[in-house]
């Protein structure tokens, strides 16, 4: 058995492995996407029927539009309940996005 290319595979194979997880660490910096955390509120708030009734393909993607201000109007989800789109009013007008922007929406 040689010993010394064992060694050499061992030391190219660990050599890569950090090459490609500095890579990756480098990647995951520079193309980072920010996030818009309110999304993913307002997702939550809806019915999450996912049925295309507000012409929006689903909830996430009609939330999306609010938060966007693409949406202005939280009724035209006809499925969440009065009570429901008062609490996403209320929280879109009160919560800022990470560009410190408010979306005004209203039912
Ligand atoms: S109408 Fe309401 S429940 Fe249906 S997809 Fe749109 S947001 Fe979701």
């Amino acid at each position: 058995m040689d010993w010394t290319r064992i060694i050499i595979a061992v030391a190219i194979m660990l050599a890569l492995g950090s090459l490609m997880g500095l890579l990756l660490a480098v990647a995951d910096s520079k193309l980072a996407v920010e996030v818009d955390e309110r999304v993913d509120q307002v997702t939550k708030m809806l019915p999450g029927a996912n049925c295309g009734g507000c012409g929006y393909p689903g909830c996430a993607n009609f939330a999306e539009g609010l938060v966007t201000g693409e949406v202005s109007k939280v009724s035209l989800c006809n499925v969440a309940k009065k009570e429901e789109h008062q609490a996403i009013v209320d929280y879109l007008n009160e919560t800022p996005g990470p560009d410190g922007e408010i979306s005004k929406v209203s039912v």
